[in-house]
């Protein structure tokens, strides 16, 4: 069986988190600090906050936003399900725009959803390709957004502007303008999920670069504190005998990472060039072979400024249905081959179809959908697998469309 995405598990990551169990302090405190210093230098950026999920990580910055009843944030259909779900929790309605061809959010589909109520806009980078960041920037930059921007909260007053969010679950280690993911909008959130690239079981990284006139060392602090209840003192402080008076300064969330946590990323970070690099390879040879093939579509990999950082490899089909790129999924299967289909839009699933969300504004998503199929990519894939894999992809494939002309 080769499964989809499995956990990078080595002697490295066993020991760091034995050291943490040993350490007789289990919960946030060093190994976060370092696994955050380790992120920040990966993406080039000092305020990094490591928090216990992406999801508990994008409400929290939602709700420190401050939305109100009927306030918007743009967000793409093509995305999981947190996307929008973190939005409904910080009491927002998510806005979903279309995307393009590459799989991330349609800027232009961004503009014509802006209204006096958007707040904020979060865009995706799709399978760790990163979106077009200087596009959005600009726009959210642009005297008219900023004309008709109605701030309702002293952050947003402070900020001027509509906020820019970047959902980077997956872009961990991708490049855009030759720099790491967090330098080209407001606020970033990569997710440590056990399957993403660098995973702590659970966990989310936010990076906070917020511009003038936010001081983001202070805004660390202060988000800091908001992921322990906002209380004055955290349970180390607290487990230091004599210092037991603290106060609760606002209503925080309890979303911290705890040490034994991070112990498992810290040790994967450490290797992380090595596993991109195995990635990429992996991902150059599914291009490789699916580019002979003219049925075959390869995904974005990198372009004169960007290059993603090879999380998943979503293959689609031209000219295909649903239910045959189902059919074909169903033999790689049965062939002991676990793929997957990144994503099912948002407009599909019950939840938001109840809201009132319709798949037929989003014909692009749909699309990509109908015709995607995402291979196992993951560093200890071995090149045998590689060649099965393929080699069963394309047999299912041409099984599916032999039948077909069959019986037409
Ligand atoms: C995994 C994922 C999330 C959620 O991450 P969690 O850490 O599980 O909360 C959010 N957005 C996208 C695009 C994801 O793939």
């Amino acid at each position: 069986m080769i499964p989809f995405s499995p956990p990078y598990i080595n002697d490295n990551v066993i020991k760091e988190v034995v050291d943490s169990l040993k350490s007789g302090w289990i919960t946030t405190g060093p190994k976060v600090k370092e696994l955050e210093h380790e992120i920040g230098k990966l993406v080039g950026l000092p305020n990094v906050l490591c928090v216990n999920s992406w999801t508990s990580g994008a409400i929290m910055m939602l709700r420190w936003l401050g939305l109100e009843k009927g306030d918007e944030v743009i967000i793409p259909s093509y995305t999981y399900s947190a996307t929008a779900l973190a939005v409904i929790h910080a009491g927002g309605v998510p806005v979903m725009v279309d995307v393009h061809d590459d799989f991330n959010i349609n800027i232009d589909a961004i503009q014509n959803a802006i209204t006096p109520r958007t707040k904020a806009v979060m865009s995706v980078d799709f399978a760790g390709y990163p979106c077009d960041y200087s596009a959005i920037k600009q726009l959210l930059s642009s005297e008219k957004v900023i004309s008709h921007f109605k701030p309702t909260s002293e952050i947003q007053k402070k900020l001027g502007r509509i906020l820019f969010i970047s959902d980077a679950a997956h872009s961990l280690g991708a490049v855009y303008k030759n720099k790491g993911i967090g330098h080209f909008c407001d606020i970033s959130i990569f997710s440590l999920h056990a399957v993403k690239n660098i995973t702590t079981a659970e966990g989310g990284a936010i990076i906070i670069n917020m511009p003038e006139p936010f001081n983001n060392e202070d805004l660390y602090g202060e988000l800091r504190s908001m992921t322990l209840n906002c209380q004055t003192k955290d349970a180390f402080s607290k487990s230091q005998g004599g210092n037991w008076k603290y106060d609760i300064t606002g209503l925080g969330m309890k979303i911290n990472m705890a040490d034994v946590n991070a112990a498992i990323g810290l040790a994967q970070i450490k290797e992380y060039p090595e596993l991109l690099k195995r990635r990429k390879s992996i991902f150059q040879k599914y291009n490789t072979e699916f580019k002979k093939l003219d049925w075959a579509i390869e995904p974005p990999m990198s372009s004169n400024n960007k290059e993603s950082s090879y999380h998943l490899y979503p293959l689609r089909i031209k000219n295909i249905n649903e239910s045959q790129r189902d059919d074909i999924i169903s033999l790689i299967s049965a062939q002991q081959i676990a793929v997957n289909v990144h994503f099912i839009p948002l407009p599909l699933l019950s939840y938001f179809k109840g809201l009132g969300y319709l798949i037929k504004d989003h014909p692009k998503a749909y699309d990509n959908y109908v015709s995607e199929i995402s291979l196992p990519i993951y560093p200890q894939l071995l090149d045998e697998s590689i060649d099965l894999i393929i080699k069963t992809t394309i047999d299912c494939y041409e099984q599916v469309i032999s039948t077909v002309s069959k019986t037409v």
